[in-house]
């Protein structure tokens, strides 16, 4: 039996310590993770706990063979984050091992692993821990990566325990996971709305990220004609309702979170307006057709266009077999969902390791914010199928 009060218990302590202030590659993350190294020694007999190359933790309970099941997810948040985003698959996984640690016969070894920066906050890096244990991670990519206090990430992650100088080279004990799993909050409204405590997820979403600048011609908001006009934000505000709809009409996601003009004056027509653009889709046609549909839209513009593409991220899908006992383990009621934020088990995934994931609701859908929550029953309920599915795949051989 996994103990999930103490689970929730240990959450809330955390939170008392370190809520909302656990930004990778700061101090209370550090602390925070001192103090996980703490729980672990004092919870799971035989815990064998080691931090990889790339400062990711993991919590080893062997068992009689080295085929391994994981459990992960990331304790750090989002500046001004909630008590659950990452931590509470820390703390749940630290619980199913602690159960699992008083059962007589472990045919298979389970790993919890704290992966390094999966908020990607500081250097603008998502994924970053997991991404380096598969080997995604380049040098030369966290070579090109700087904090906007100008800080360079190598040198920054160099200083808690990342070993740049072993980039390309996945984690060893990558090598023997047969399967991962990771219990997340939702971060959306879809649970809550069906009136679940638990779901499986099938996969993440496909990504397509762009940095767009219309240029225009600068002028006195009294002095030219509407006809006249090249004006940046009007072409902007075209694009982005076109780019949207067609979004809307396709069942995928149109995000523009930030448009900046210039000069910024209430009474001057600006001269360059640039935005951010992230589309999202499930299917990787769709995904395509969607980012090729905004290319179009912004090189018909009468103003100018630059486009650079930022970030790219195909559409994952889970292992069916891990998704079926994940959905199980859930309760087995309802379709599985397919998570629009990215998480780790992305990173996995598209290694080839097989992965699944389980979700609770969020209460009205809201995280990365300190208003994220979610009900105790649901999160007891969400500890409860993750120990279910580990049990399971521990003593599948
Ligand atoms: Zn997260």
């Amino acid at each position: 039996m996994i103990d999930a009060g103490a689970v929730i218990a240990q959450l809330r302590a955390t939170e008392g310590r370190s809520g909302g202030r656990r930004e990778a590659w700061r101090d209370p993350w550090a602390a925070e993770r001192e103090r996980l190294d703490e729980l672990a020694r004092a919870t799971v007999s035989d815990v064998v706990i080691e931090r990889d190359a790339f400062a990711n933790t993991w919590y080893v309970l062997g068992g009689e063979s080295e085929e391994t099941i994981l459990v992960h997810s990331h304790s750090d948040c989002v500046p001004g984050g909630g008590w659950l985003d990452g931590i509470l698959g820390v703390h749940a996984g630290l619980g199913v091992l602690a159960a699992l640690a008083r059962e007589p016969r472990r045919p298979r070894t389970v790993a919890v692993v704290d992966w390094a920066d999966e908020e990607g906050t500081r250097f603008g890096r998502s994924l970053m821990g997991s991404s380096a244990a598969t080997g995604a991670l380049s040098a030369e990519e966290l070579a090109d990566l700087t904090a906007e206090d100008g800080a360079a990430a190598r040198e920054v992650v160099s200083g808690y325990g990342f070993d740049v100088a072993a980039l390309g080279t996945p984690s060893p004990r990558l090598a023997d996971v047969v399967a991962a799993t990771e219990l997340h909050i939702e971060q959306g409204p879809a649970l809550e709305r069906q009136g679940r405590s638990v779901g499986a997820v099938s996969g993440c979403l496909g990504v397509r990220r762009r940095r767009i600048a219309f240029a225009g011609t600068a002028g006195h908001a009294g002095a030219l004609a509407m006809a006249d006009r090249q004006d940046p934000v009007r072409a902007a505000a075209t694009f982005i309702a076109a780019i949207c709809q067609r979004a809307e009409d396709v069942s995928g996601l149109a995000t523009v979170g930030r448009v900046q003009s210039e000069p910024m004056i209430a009474t001057a027509v600006a001269a360059r307006c640039e935005l951010t653009l992230d589309l999202r889709h499930r299917e990787l046609g769709p995904l395509d057709a969607l980012a090729e549909r905004a290319r179009a839209l912004a090189e018909s513009s009468r103003c100018p266009a630059t486009i650079v593409d930022l970030y790219r991220q195909e559409p994952v899908r889970f292992d069916p077999d891990l998704v079926q006992a994940a959905a199980a383990a859930a309760g087995g009621s309802g379709e599985p969902l397919v998570s629009g934020p990215l998480h780790d088990s992305a990173a996995l995934a598209q290694a080839d390791i097989p992965t699944v994931m389980l979700f609770v609701p969020s209460i009205g859908g809201i995280s990365h914010t300190r208003a994220e929550d979610t009900a105790e029953d649901d999160l007891a309920a969400g500890i409860k199928s993750l120990h279910k599915l580990v049990s399971a795949l521990t003593n599948r051989s």
